[in-house]
């Protein structure tokens, strides 16, 4: 992928957590990368004590923006429910090319569904079956 952040302009960077590879903009922390990746984004931060430490800290600043471009293909994303498991996360989505934005704001609520799905598992082991 190649181009400016669509939220801000800037130059997106190369990055991973554990295996999975995506870019993230160093100045507004949008994230992009495919559904896959997402999936495995997911499952990598349910699965490991560490969390990515990338997640915007306060909601404020992260001012929505209507209109966001795909920044592969230019086609304008849809903002819409994406559900792994039982949890229940927004994102922006390109139809065309299958291309994810973590937008700011989808990422502060992605880290508290994340850690709050996080907090079920740590219950229900202790619990026990
Ligand atoms: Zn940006
Ligand atoms: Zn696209």
């Amino acid at each position: 992928m190649d181009g400016q952040c669509v939220v801000c302009g800037d130059r997106p960077v190369r990055s991973r957590f554990f295996n999975i590879r995506f870019e993230k903009c160093p100045i507004c922390s949008s994230i992009y990368l495919d559904e896959e990746s997402l999936v495995e984004f997911i499952q990598a931060s349910l699965d490991n004590p560490g969390s990515f430490r990338g997640f915007p800290e306060h909601e404020g600043a992260l001012e929505g923006v209507s209109t966001i471009r795909c920044r592969e293909c230019n086609q304008m994303m849809v903002h819409e429910n994406f559900t792994p498991g039982r949890m229940e996360i927004c994102v922006h989505r390109c139809l065309d090319c299958r291309q994810i934005l973590l937008y700011p704001v989808d990422l502060f609520l992605l880290n508290r569904v994340l850690q709050k799905e996080k907090m079920r598992i740590f219950q229900d082991a202790l619990s026990g079956p």
